[in-house]
Parts: structure tokens; sequence; C-alpha cells
């Protein structure tokens, strides 16, 4: 078979039968991990377990030997910018989708920092339909919380929500306006959907391009401090305890920003974080070596912000990984730092990247599969991300042990912008299932 295919085009009849035997079954959400067999009938999971499948082999069924190899849910990226509409020279539905199921990831949410940008329905409506029309995995988007992503008036959360936004942010901006963010949770705490917020003071980041520390003055930049990120968190917080509502922090990368969500956390709020791959791996050490291609917002900070973010993931403070894949062209990252565009991509490496914490013996597999899987899928009220009877057969094969090493040119992404070129890595996806139907396979 071709390595990719349409799910949505070409949707698997729903009488197919699929036997994935000898894989080693995780499902975070149950904890159940076993060296077990799963049968897909359709685009659902009809059953799994240990000779519950394999004594009466259906017939017409194929049966795909997954020997030595991890069977999870999905994998969900609950950040990702596919520039569609407006900038489909980086990145489009398909080329983003691809480099998604490339990854081993089968639902993303774009961010509405498109052009124009997702406050209407509209717009909304045309990133799903086309999405259903040529993307390899599922598509989910979050709305803008302001029109036009000005941070002056709301938009209409309640249609957009009934369309089907999985949640509201302005990322790539904050909302910068106190009574606006209250509102917001008003209709948050109404609602039931969650408010992500690109947690920036823009006064305090003064255009500033890196972050703030030795680095930037070494090379005579402007930097962004930490207190950037925290002082928003920290009123966001605030306003959320008066009012309630749902509160997830996107790309978390301060120490101090995580205190912030500890706190909230230990008082009961509903709040919820993520981080991502290059920040807790990476410090701002690799604007040194990597140039623009390390430059994004929020940006690399230090190795004892990087620390923290290591220590919250283990402690479970951090809820999902999620990469902030920010395509951007050639042109657009090939000037000085200043002038050269924020973002790296990042959805077809989350896998590899983040395998490092199970390899180095910080999580668990099925805590480290958990941030990727069913906790994003609830951060965004979605069903998925399980392995159980009767749910959707998104499913990514994991080849744990197979060594690699990362070469950006051959990213399906329309974009090679990425710090992590000629990294080595080990494991990686090595087939792709939505809806029953493989997508990917290495
Ligand atoms: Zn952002």
């Amino acid at each position: 078979m071709s390595k990719f295919d349409l799910p949505y085009n070409q949707q698997v009849a729903q009488d197919k039968k699929t036997i994935y035997k000898n894989a080693r079954i995780i499902d975070p959400q149950s904890s159940y991990d076993k060296i077990a067999d799963l049968l897909t009938i359709g685009d659902k999971i009809s059953d799994f377990g240990q000779n519950s499948i394999g004594s009466e082999t259906p017939s017409n069924c194929e049966i795909i030997d997954c020997k030595g190899n991890v069977l999870s849910p999905g994998l969900i990226d609950i950040q990702v910018h596919f520039r569609d509409p407006g900038q489909t020279h980086k990145e489009d539905l398909s080329s983003g989708s691809m480099s998604a199921v490339a990854g081993g990831v089968t639902a993303v949410v774009c961010q509405p920092n498109t052009a124009p940008t997702i406050d209407s329905v509209l717009t909304l409506d045309y990133l799903r339909l086309k999405a259903r029309e040529v993307a390899y995995c599922n598509v989910f988007a979050y709305a803008c919380i302001t029109k036009n992503m000005k941070g002056e008036e709301l938009t209409d959360m309640h249609a957009l929500r009934n369309a089907g936004a999985v949640g509201f942010t302005d990322d790539g901006l904050p909302v910068m306006n106190a009574n606006v963010m209250r509102r917001a949770f008003e209709y948050s705490r109404n609602l039931d959907v969650v408010i992500a917020q690109h947690a920036e003071d823009l006064n305090l980041s003064n255009k500033g391009c890196i972050n703030e520390g030795r680095v930037s003055l070494e090379l005579g930049v402007r930097g962004i401090p930490n207190i950037s990120e925290s002082v928003i968190v920290e009123r966001d917080l605030a306003i959320l305890e008066a009012i309630g509502g749902r509160y997830h922090l996107l790309h978390a990368s301060t120490r101090e920003a995580l205190d912030a969500i500890k706190r909230a956390k230990d008082k009961g709020l509903k709040v919820t974080a993520e981080a991502s791959p290059h920040h807790f791996l990476l410090t701002d050490e690799q604007v040194l070596q990597s140039g623009t291609n390390a430059k994004m917002n929020p940006p690399l900070r230090s190795e004892k912000d990087r620390e923290a973010l290591i220590e919250g993931l283990r402690t479970g403070l951090i809820d999902a990984i999620a990469t902030d894949h920010a395509p951007h062209d050639l042109a657009s990252k090939n000037k000085p730092l200043e002038e050269a565009t924020f973002g790296i991509v990042g959805v077809e490496t989350m896998l590899p990247l983040s395998l490092k914490l199970y390899h180095d013996g910080i999580l668990s597999l099925k805590d480290l599969l958990a941030k990727m899987t069913c906790n994003a899928a609830q951060i965004i009220n979605f069903d998925g991300g399980v392995i159980k009877k009767g749910a959707r057969a998104d499913l990514t094969l994991i080849d744990l042990n197979h060594d690699w090493t990362i070469n950006c040119q051959n990213f399906y992404s329309k974009s090679k912008n990425s710090p992590f070129e000629g990294w080595k890595v080990k494991g990686r996806a090595t087939m792709t299932i939505v809806g029953g139907k493989r997508v990917f396979e290495l």
C-alpha cells in the first residue's frame, strides 16, 4: 500500500475486519498493559485481549503481526498551526495532517490564528469541511476568544462551541484585557469549554525575540523575561478562582508559571497545562547553534526552567505534551534573529523526542503516553485517546527501540524549521491507524 491513504475520502468499509496480533497493548486510561490481540471492525475497536480473538479468527479478516511493537491509542497533538486558511505555502491541511500521521498522531487541534482567524462559524465550517476532504487524521480546532484576535470583543462562543470548536484561545497572542478574560471565563463556566491561554504580557515582553538571560546579552538582542509568562498566568488564575470555568496553559515554559499552576491545582481549580518537547529538551543556549530555528514564542528558557518542566511532567503537574507545530518557509526564517518569525515544526517529532523521557527513566511508558492520548483528549472534551470496546479505531503502533536520526529534509511538512536536525532518537511510529484505516506505514 502507499504510505498515505485518505481516511475520509475512502473510509474503511464497515465490515472490514483487521486483527493486530501479538502487540503490547497499552491503554493509559485503564492502565491496561499486556501482550494481546486487537480486532477492529469498520472504524471501531471491536474487541481486544489475550486469547479472546485468536481462537476464533473471523473470516475475511486481515491479520497484522505486531510482535515487538506497542499498540497505543492514537496520539493527539492539541496544539498545531496548519496555516489554512491564509498561509498555505507554509502548510496546509493535507501536508500538516500527513506530517501528523507520519509521527503517529491521529488527531490534532488547529490554532485559530489563521488569515482570516477562526472567529466565526463560517471559517470554522470551512476548516472542518476541508479537513474532511483532504486530511489524513482527525482535525479539531480551537476558535478565537476575541474577534480577529484583537483582544477586545468576544466571539460568539456559544455558536462556535455548537459548530464544533473544542475550546477557545487567541494563541499567538495573549488576551491582555482582564475584563475580556473575565467574560470569557463566564462562557467557559456555562458552556464547559476550556479557555487556552498563550500567556505573555506584551508590555513585559517588550518586543524581545529570545529568552532574557546570558544568551540574549551575549547576542545583544532584546530578551523576553520569565515574568512575561507568569504575570499573565497568575492574573488568569485569580480570575478563574473568582468566576469559575476551565483554564488551560498552552506551552508552559517557566518555573514560575508552573508554581502558579501547582497552587491553583492544590486549591482544586479546573486547570491543566501542556509542555512542548523543545521546552523540556532544549535551553536558550540552543539559539547559539540553531539560530532562528531555535526562535519560538514562548522562547527556550534556562536550564532551571527546563528542569522544572521535566519535574512537572514527572509529577503530573503538566497534563499533556503538545508541539505548537509552527511551520515557516525559509524566507521567514532566513533573517536576523530580531526579524525572523517565531516557531518551529514539531508534530512529526513529538513521539520520538518525548520517548526520551521514557528511555531516560523519568516517566513510565503508560504515564508518558497518557500525556499524548487520554489526558490530551480530556482537555478538549474529546472521547478518543483510549483503547476500549466500541471506541473509534484510532491507533498508533510504536517501535520503542527504532534508532534513527532526525533529518528535516525528510519531513512531510511543507516546512523544515526545526532545531532538532541531526538528533539521534530512539523509537518511532511504524503504523498509524485512523478510523480503522491504516493511513501511514513506515
Ligand atoms: Zn502560543
